[in-house]
């Protein structure tokens, strides 16, 4: 979605590159994953602990689990993601049967469903349902009409632009709703960076071997699409030139990653006369009135220099060109739900070259996941109903709790800050907003029309919709209880802005969550993960919001200064990280991340032993040979189980906020002499850093 995100922090690393791709379907799997639990009898004894505790958790699960070659990546993950898109696959085979009485929600879901996995239909029309749009495109006449026309495109593929971490990729740019960053309790409009087809703008510039091969693998790719558009060969190799340089222009003017972590560099704030200035080529008023945005106080715009680089580009490139860009970025947001040559050309590039994964994914597992995004709170809503009860809300409250004193007992006795910058600290704790399962209030999809048959147009009029849903909350209060991620989703997140934690219960089930275990293993797992998502509150980026959500330093210059000394220590650690032969992991980009995972393993091990104390149990007292505390970091270290491709691991390093799981591991447990002493490492292994970072 290209809903504008400034720094939503969230536990697992998600790929969306490949997300939308459809096309031909191997045989299904025939049935739902067994869920993994903790288990003490993976741990690989003939690996010491304190020379890398992540083989000593992992090993044994990796050599038994192979990735499937529909997958770029298998964990606990990606099977639990599997495991609840089988539940989705049975709530919408039942949804689909169409019958007299069937609910209006079911309607939407289930027609949404069928027409998607009606693939004979979809092959039988190849490209016929792109060609109004096409023609659209053709019929500009003018550079003056432009702004009209992209006002309409934008609309059509809002949620099937992906938002990568760099922006939106809607063409050229991206416009949404978003809170003004100075005051949380208000909707502006926003504008950012956005259009490109590679993965992150550097992809335009590397110049290692790998990387020139990765763009003339894109280059051939959009060829290819152009070829099964019906254009001569010479016109699609043509045409693919100009798409890469285009792209390269607005990749050049793009802020990078690491420069979009510090939210200050993102705060600019336009009136509409200043917007038109910053873009006189464009008419902003056509743009705006095409896609019936609400007058609104201020636009937020995340990166001036790239719009002004855009009206460079207005001026300099032919009217032929801009066509060319429109139309591949058009095919190429709406390949998914064309015909299976190209969807087919699509998973070739961003799949099995950018991924390394071998197959595509049945098509129903594509289907459920266009259902979740567009109609995700509609779905939702069944998936609670059949997995999560209101006991699983109660007792992860209970989890959140325990761990918020947890945190409160760390700021509270932690050196390095002093009375002022603490006090604040905990004002902001006590004002997190907690976030479990699903939302109070499910989404209302009444006026969006879903049509048996018409797999695209849905897609399409779902854009349109939530385009529309978004800028309808310019100008009015924000909405503190949306949600960000749909119910079913094995993630969660921290956001800034509304400075909530939230947990969709799509990941509170087994291994992260697991009724059947003690409390050592369900702090070591869940309980990571809470203290992860509270500390994001106060790692590099989230310590620059207060308690309300407002950009705003709330504190000392000394106390803010002993912090980035500590972050940059971490930042030091993990930069010496090698992904892949070559590719090191980004310190800096991956800092808020690791801050998280440093402080919430350590907040959750508090918290077990304070949950342990009141209980009166010992925790020195041994459970299937194993302390509390080993159990504690065995379920932490299992919880993280996972192996990637090499092309991912790679794609991953060079763009992902997260740091590959084996780094998340080792690079925690090594700072933490209650680690050490809970498996008696010694100086000098390689799980006890000389120099070991610590910020929370
Ligand atoms: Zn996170």
């Amino acid at each position: 979605m290209p809903h504008i995100q400034k720094g939503l922090a969230c536990v697992l690393f998600l790929f969306v590159l490949q997300a939308l791709v459809l096309a031909q379907s191997p045989a299904p799997a025939a049935s739902a994953p067994e869920l993994d639990h903790f288990s003490l009898d993976l741990v690989d004894t003939s690996v010491d602990p304190c020379t890398n505790f992540y083989q000593y958790s992992c090993k044994k699960w990796i050599a038994a689990n192979p990735i499937p070659a529909d997958q770029p990546a298998w964990g606990h993950g990606s099977k639990l993601a599997l495991w609840n898109q089988f539940v989705l696959r049975d709530v919408l085979e039942s949804a689909s049967a169409d019958h007299p009485g069937r609910s209006p929600v079911n309607q939407k879901i289930g027609d949404y469903y069928a027409a998607c996995m009606d693939e004979s239909a979809i092959d039988a029309k190849g490209i016929a349902p792109l060609k109004p749009e096409l023609d659209r495109i053709d019929s500009l006449h003018n550079i003056s009409e432009l702004a009209a026309l992209l006002a309409h495109l934008h609309a059509i593929t809002f949620q099937l632009a992906p938002a990568g971490e760099s922006g939106s990729t809607t063409a050229i740019f991206g416009f949404s709703s978003s809170q003004d960053l100075d005051d949380a309790s208000k909707v502006v409009a926003g504008a950012d960076q956005g259009g490109l087809g590679l993965p992150d703008r550097e992809y335009y510039f590397r110049d290692d071997a790998k990387s020139v091969e990765q763009r003339k693998q894109y280059e051939d790719h959009i060829r290819n699409t152009f070829r099964l558009l019906g254009e001569s060969d010479d016109d699609a190799a043509a045409h693919a030139q100009v798409v890469l340089a285009m792209e390269t222009a607005l990749a050049k003017a793009s802020m990078d990653l690491v420069k979009r972590r510090d939210p200050a560099n993102l705060n600019h704030k336009l009136s509409a006369q200043e917007l038109r200035a910053l873009m006189p080529a464009f008419s902003w008023d056509d743009y705006l009135k095409g896609i019936n945005a609400p007058a609104t106080l201020h636009y937020l715009v995340t990166s001036p220099d790239f719009f002004k680089a855009v009206n460079q580009l207005l001026a300099t490139e032919s009217l032929d060109h801009w066509k060319t860009y429109l139309r591949w970025n058009l095919v190429h947001h709406s390949a998914g739900l064309l015909s299976t040559p190209i969807g087919d050309e699509r998973f070739d590039f961003y799949g099995r070259k950018l991924t390394g994964q071998k197959e595509q994914r049945p098509r129903w597992r594509r289907c459920v996941q266009y259902v979740d995004l567009d109609l995700g709170e509609a779905l939702g809503q069944a998936y609670v109903e059949r997995t999560f009860g209101a006991d699983g809300k109660a007792r992860m409250l209970q989890l959140v709790h325990a761990l918020e004193a947890a945190l409160q007992s760390d700021i509270e006795t932690i050196d390095w800050m002093t009375p002022p910058t603490r006090k604040q600290a905990l004002v902001k704790l006590h004002a997190f907003l907690e976030k479990i399962g699903y939302p109070d209030q499910w989404r209302d999809y009444s006026s969006l029309n879903i049509v048996r048959g018409d797999a695209l147009g849905n897609a399409y009029r779902s854009g349109q919709f939530e385009l529309a849903r978004q800028l309808a909350k310019i100008g009015k209060p924000v909405d503190r209880g949306e949600w960000n991620m749909t119910p079913p989703t094995v993630n969660a997140y921290y956001d800034p802005q509304l400075n909530s934690i939230n947990f969709p219960a799509g990941i509170l089930q087994p291994p992260y969550f697991d009724k059947k275990v003690d409390d050592a293993a369900n702090f070591g797992a869940i309980g990571s993960i809470i203290g992860h998502e509270m500390t994001h509150g106060f790692d590099d980026e989230g310590r620059k919001f207060d308690a309300a959500g407002n950009l705003h330093d709330w504190w000392t210059e000394a106390d803010g200064k002993e912090f980035d000394r500590r972050a940059q220590c971490i930042a030091g650690e993990y930069s010496g990280f090698e992904a892949v032969p070559g590719v090191h992991v980004n310190g800096e980009l991956t800092l808020g991340e690791n801050t998280a995972d440093n402080g919430g393993v350590r907040i959750a091990l508090m918290a077990l032993y304070e949950v342990l104390k009141e209980e009166g149990k010992n925790s020195s007292q041994k459970s299937g040979g194993f302390t509390d505390a080993q159990r504690f970091f065995i379920a932490f270290g299992q919880s993280w189980c996972a192996h990637l491709t090499p092309e991912l691991l790679r794609l991953m390093a060079q763009t992902n906020p997260h740091s590959p799981p084996e780094f998340r591991v080792n690079g925690v447990v090594s700072n933490m002499p209650e680690f050490q002493q809970a498996f008696a490492c010694k100086k000098g292994q390689a799980m006890v850093r000389e120099n070991a970072c610590r910020v929370w």
